[in-house]
């Protein structure tokens, strides 16, 4: 048997090896490393697969973030509602830049920030909300965005684990997660459904005047070079990364399939056993399973992921700690916050081995240990 990883970049890399290295040599032998023609050409054509106006290449997925709320004018002070139970980046901007994290309780089904939560904590300096599509599952966007319809507010959706969901509404129309917000954002990072061979990150957006501003801030804040008209930064998507991003792009589809099939290998074999919650699948949206994330009912997670461990297989508990139970946001208050789904999924949830190059005998030999396991047979 293959030996088993988180995700294994090495051999899907393999598979299209020969389209990969010819656009990374097409790169050097075009010298133009910054900015060249594949940067333009994967933003063109990650627009037309996303169905968005604008794609806006940057650095990284954090990036991303950052310039969508600095484009928003968000002032120091500013509230932003966002989940805690997510990855430290999207919370992170927000006291970057001075404006208030205000977070919110998840959905225990779907791991997805809670409209619910989100109308209760409304105040009148709220300005923006950022869901996150966590594990590749939509939040409920319907219901955010008229929320912030009702209220006024921005929506930056964070889909960094979500590139190439698809998002029902209830008249019928369908949207990729990431073009529904005000402003979506996305990361590149090489174990993301869509990864680069280094960082990289995108905003998307369907406002003209918006995607003229995220350009700009991206560099420099400069529309005419040298000439600087707002405060921005440095954020490059190299050409490099572009080239290998815009092959891998013609095979997202065939990835997210393969992401899709392992996952129901998993779900067909944890069906009814009453110690595993198998991962839900909102009836607005599909899954494209950046992560397959179990809840544990009665099961001993550090004894599971030892067993799993001392049997090669490995497991990673995404995220240990929320948002609100950082150090760093100690001095926002986030201790006194009361979020009871998010702190009962932290101590539950735990992720197996989800990538597009897991074969049946790995699916196998993995769910049969975590049965096992659960089953009471733990050596
Ligand atoms: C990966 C990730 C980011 C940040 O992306 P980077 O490219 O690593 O900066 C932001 N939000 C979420 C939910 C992520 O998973």
């Amino acid at each position: 048997m293959k030996p088993l990883q988180m995700v294994d970049t090495k051999t899907q890399y393999l598979k299209i090896k020969d389209d990969i290295d010819a656009g990374i040599f097409q790169v050097l032998e075009s010298a133009a490393y910054i900015n060249g023609k594949p940067v333009q050409d994967f933003a063109k054509n990650l627009s037309a697969y996303m169905g968005v106006k604008h794609t806006i290449p940057c650095g990284n997925g954090t990036d991303a973030l950052q310039i969508a709320m600095m484009a928003l004018d968000l002032k120091p002070g500013d509230e932003v509602i966002t989940p805690s139970f997510t990855y430290i980046a999207t919370t992170e901007v927000i006291a970057l830049l001075r404006l208030t994290p205000v977070f919110v309780d998840v959905d225990k089904a779907t791991f997805c920030i809670d409209p619910e939560a989100i109308r209760k904590a409304i105040t009148p300096k709220t300005k923006a909300i950022v869901p996150v599509h966590l594990y590749g599952q939509a939040a409920n966007m319907q219901e955010i965005m008229a929320i912030a319809k009702e209220h006024n507010l921005f929506v930056i959706e964070d889909n960094a684990q979500a590139i190439g969901c698809d998002y029902t509404f209830s008249e019928g129309t369908v949207k990729k997660t990431g073009t529904i917000g005000t402003i979506g954002t996305t990361s590149f990072y090489p174990s993301k459904n869509l990864g680069a061979f280094g960082d990289g990150g995108a905003m998307f957006t369907n406002d003209d005047a918006l995607a003229e501003k995220l350009k700009m801030i991206a560099n420099h804040g400069q529309k005419v070079r040298y000439y600087h008209d707002i405060v921005g930064c440095n954020s490059r998507l190299d050409s490099i990364q572009a080239a290998i991003l815009d092959v891998k792009l013609r095979h997202l589809d065939e990835y997210i399939s393969a992401r899709q099939k392992a996952a129901s290998f998993y779900d067909n074999a944890f069906a009814g056993n009453d110690s595993l919650t198998v991962p839900a699948i909102a009836d607005y949206s599909n899954h494209v399973y950046h992560q397959y994330t179990l809840i544990l009912n009665e099961v001993d997670r550090n004894e599971l992921s030892s067993y799993l461990a001392r049997h090669n297989i490995p497991s990673m508990i995404y995220y240990p700690v929320p948002a609100h139970r950082q150090k760093v946001f100690d001095a926002l208050g986030g201790s006194n916050y009361h979020l009871p789904a998010t702190d009962w999924l932290t101590e539950r949830v735990i992720s197996l081995p989800i990538h597009t190059e897991l074969d049946e005998e790995q699916l196998q030999y993995i769910t049969a240990h975590v049965l096992n396991f659960v089953n009471g047979n733990k050596d």
